[in-house]
């Protein structure tokens, strides 16, 4: 068995307990039990369909040559393109983007993104090159997958994760435009871009913004209010949350937006507290100018990157890495609600018994899910070639107008001008960015809460995976890959 500790020691994991992949598959294995799904099938769903693995040279600016190594898994092909992150670390390994490709699969199935699941790596610290090796690095990767056949719009479509962005999917996407100069739909080969390159409005803070809407449709729930002795809004919860990078720092925005109060943040050195509530965008600006939550004057600061794990609060969101509650901490974990806003934060033994002890945990293929589904949005944006809300914005806000004009003149009353604009207003990207997502999510919540009361139990992890695997059984065996006459 493989143990890998990102960092110098993993504080959370005994030495016995599963690698990520095993993780990932160990829940399948306890959904696939009771979903009813059969074996056959069951089989050709958790298998990863390919795998890429790639090394090449890159030039340091010193003059001295490097050999870097590339990852793509592509979890399931039963729907085309798939969809899953590209991530920068130095540790990233096949067996993490295998974990990774099969999360992103049940994910878009529980949130109906028609995408299979992949997900990619590339085995270095983007900290120690510069922007012109980085770029260097990126192309050279993105030549690599588009020679294979990992990349493009109709194949497969990478996003941003751990330490990418905007700029990575820039250089990708031109990368591949430069390959096929005649696909017009080339920048639909990827999504996370910034606007000015085909990007959508609402992609940046999906995934925080999702994370937020599935906290607040669970916390709507009976059931969960009954085991946690929550009520059921977020307005005055209390919220900590692991990581402070792209995740997290939207996450913890939308919250306090809401009304609750975010009490910790740590990135992968340190973790600022104050009981009175952080301010998200100063402490955001002070990490920016001195590159550290170190010294920020108010909160207080502690080394190490599992102390916000451990903070007395109402909703945990660990949004960092995989395996950061495990074996050895799980005891010292308070949160009554934990929501996975990062890919496999909880191993299996340490989920097993916070759901033993009543804490109610989002999964990670439902919590962070925002992410892919505004990536879908940002697909169909590019293959259709036209921005949201562009072909009929103006028509709606005509026929209101029409329509307030006959209420006016029944009623004998004229509304006053910020009264009109706010029936009329015609919704801007965004803003059907925001309403899709919001469906998307609650939509999926409550799919998994009545798969939840079917199995009896309040283990959404595999009452999503169930409902994930019933969806992609009925897809493959409805085109009659699996023979489904055959038992
Ligand atoms: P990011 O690079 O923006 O932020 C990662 C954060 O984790 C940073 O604050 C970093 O300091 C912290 N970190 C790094 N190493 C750590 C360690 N050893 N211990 C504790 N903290 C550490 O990445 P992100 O996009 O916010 O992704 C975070 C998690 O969310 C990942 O698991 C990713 O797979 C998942 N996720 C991201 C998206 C997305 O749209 N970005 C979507 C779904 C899931």
């Amino acid at each position: 068995m493989t143990t890998k500790f990102h960092g110098n020691e993993n504080v959370a994991c005994e030495a016995h307990e599963p690698d990520f992949l095993q993780c990932v598959e160990g829940f399948f294995d306890q959904a696939a039990a009771v979903c009813g799904v059969k074996k056959s099938t069951l089989s050709a769903i958790r298998g990863i369909d390919a795998v890429l693995s790639v090394t090449f040279p890159i030039e340091r600016e010193n003059g001295e040559t490097e050999i870097v190594r590339g990852y793509r898994a592509q979890h399931s092909r039963h729907k085309l393109p798939v969809k899953g992150g590209i991530r920068y670390a130095k540790d990233v390994d096949m067996h993490e983007v295998e974990a990774l490709a099969s999360l992103m699969t049940y994910k878009c199935a529980v949130v109906d993104v028609p995408f299979g699941g992949a997900k990619g790596g590339v085995a270095i610290n983007p900290r120690e090159y510069t922007v012109g090796e980085l770029e260097r690095i990126t192309r050279r990767f993105a030549l690599e997958l588009c020679q294979k056949n990992f990349l493009g719009p109709g194949v497969d479509v990478p996003a941003p994760d751990v330490n990418t962005g905007g700029r990575e999917m820039t250089w990708i996407m031109d990368t591949y435009r430069q390959l096929n100069p005649t696909d017009i739909n080339a920048p639909g080969c990827i999504t996370g871009k910034p606007i000015n390159q085909g990007g959508v409005r609402g992609r940046t803070e999906a995934t925080g913004l999702g994370v937020y809407y599935s906290t607040r449709e669970f916390l709507k729930f009976e059931q969960v209010q009954k085991v946690t002795g929550l009520t059921g809004d977020i307005e005055g919860k209390t919220v900590s949350l692991q990581g402070f990078g792209n995740v997290s720092f939207y996450a913890a925005k939308f919250f306090i937006a809401n009304g609750a109060k975010v009490v910790a943040v740590s990135d992968s050195k340190f973790c600022a507290y104050n009981k009175d509530g952080l301010d998200i965008e100063k402490l955001g600006k002070y990490k920016a100018e001195h590159g550290s939550l170190k010294g920020y004057p108010d909160a207080e600061i502690t080394e190490g990157s599992t102390k916000a794990l451990e903070v007395e609060c109402d909703i945990l969101v660990p949004s960092a890495l995989e395996r950061q509650i495990g074996l050895k901490n799980v005891h010292n974990i308070k949160a009554k609600i934990i929501n996975e806003g990062a890919n496999g934060p909880i191993t299996p033994a340490a989920h097993e018994i916070l759901v033993q002890k009543g804490v109610v945990i989002v999964p990670d293929l439902l919590a962070n899910a925002g992410g892919v589904c505004v990536s879908y949005f940002e697909w169909l944006k590019n293959v259709s070639h036209v921005r949201f809300g562009r072909m009929n914005r103006k028509w709606e806000e005509q026929g209101k107008e029409r329509l307030l004009a006959l209420v006016e003149e029944q009623a004998g009353r004229k509304l006053s001008e910020s009264e009109r604009q706010q029936v009329i207003h015609g919704a801007e990207e965004h803003e059907l960015v925001y309403s899709g997502l919001e469906d998307t999510m609650i939509k999926a919540c409550e799919e998994t809460r009545i798969t939840a009361e079917e199995f009896g139990d309040i283990d959404y992890r595999k009452a999503a995976i169930a409902n994930a695997i019933r969806k992609i059984a009925s897809c493959l065996e409805g085109t009659g890959v699996m023979f489904a006459s055959r038992g």
